[in-house]
């Protein structure tokens, strides 16, 4: 059994982990300030004698329990939200990986750090390998966010290299399934909640930009290979699916899921949209012997039954 610190453990993804560290046998601490987390995520194991929750924010100076790994998920992650929390969201993934990375070295714990795609910018190189080094608009209001998820990373290289401390980075591409607030703004949330509702489906552009879409179980094999596995050659790795489409695809793709009457209808671009998004897996695939699973139907599925009931 290992004693295990999730940040952001109360959010989608974190949620999630927290569900299945817990299963695996271990003892978790789950910390969130529930801003973009929600206290019904984690309801279903809050009574696990293994469980801990703290309410507390990673960007402020409270005392942090002594643990084995620490998994730090904690920030605001959805595009809607880089616009009206740019402050909290810069300072999550700076200062909060900061105090992170400290504990981690005060207690001799590893830890994986939760990067993003967003480190890619609008991608030159396609799909993304760890190597490409991103095309950001650091001033741009993607910028707080990705910009961050940069720095945090270089923080965890500059802790391994004058400190030692084993560190490891997940760039997670996008991700969906159960417990995704529907008004998080993310496109598979927004999508299933409109073709269910009967409203039109709010494609962006002219939906030809691309996007890879992982259902959340192979997400979460995805960190906790990245944090079992002992010798790695890398200290990143691109955990994702490579299932391309365009979002244009992707909102048929709904309809027909949900079986609905609802249309498409067209609305601005947002800023910096990223055009297209694929990850190269194949580090992840020979390193941490992980790869994807659940197809996007059998995902798609999933998540329709959790916001039908
Ligand atoms: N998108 C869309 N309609 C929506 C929400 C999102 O067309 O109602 C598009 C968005 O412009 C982007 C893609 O879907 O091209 C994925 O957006 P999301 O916010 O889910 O994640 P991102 O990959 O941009 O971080």
């Amino acid at each position: 059994m290992q004693r295990v610190l999730v940040t952001g453990g109360a959010g989608f993804l974190g949620s999630h982990l927290c569900e299945q560290l817990l299963a695996d046998g271990n003892e978790v601490i789950c910390l969130d300030n529930v801003s973009s987390g929600q206290s019904e995520n984690i309801e279903p194991f809050a009574d696990d004698d293994n469980f801990t929750f703290l309410e507390q924010d990673v960007r402020l100076p409270d005392p942090l329990p002594s643990v084995d790994q620490i998994y730090h998920l904690a920030s605001r992650a959805s595009p809607k939200d880089f616009t009206e929390f740019p402050v909290d969201i810069a300072l999550s993934n700076t200062q909060g990986t900061r105090r992170l990375l400290d504990h981690a070295r005060a207690c001799d714990a590893r830890m994986v750090y939760a990067s993003t795609s967003e480190v890619y910018g609008d991608p030159e190189e396609h799909p993304q390998p760890e190597t490409y080094n991103g095309d950001v608009n650091i001033r741009g209001k993607r910028g707080c966010y990705d910009e961050s998820k940069r720095f945090g990373e270089t923080l965890t290289v500059a802790y391994r290299r004058e400190y030692d401390l084993d560190v490891r980075t997940a760039r997670i591409f996008n991700t969906y399934g159960p417990r995704m607030r529907p008004d998080d703004g993310r496109v598979i949330p927004t999508f299933v909640t409109q073709a269910l509702n009967g409203d039109n489906l709010t494609v962006y552009g002219d939906g030809s930009q691309t996007r890879s879409f992982c259902y959340v179980d192979d997400l979460i094999r995805g960190l906790k290979s990245l944090m079992r596995t002992d010798s790695l050659n890398y200290s990143v790795y691109n955990i994702g699916k490579e299932n391309e489409r365009t979002i244009l695809e992707l909102a048929k793709e709904v309809i027909n899921a949900v079986d609905t009457n609802s249309v498409i209808t067209h609305e601005p671009l947002p800023e910096d949209d990223p055009s297209q998004r694929k990850p190269d897996i194949s580090r992840a695939k020979t390193d941490l012997n992980w790869e994807p699973r659940v197809s996007l139907q059998t995902g798609l599925e999933n998540t329709i039954d959790y916001y039908s009931v």
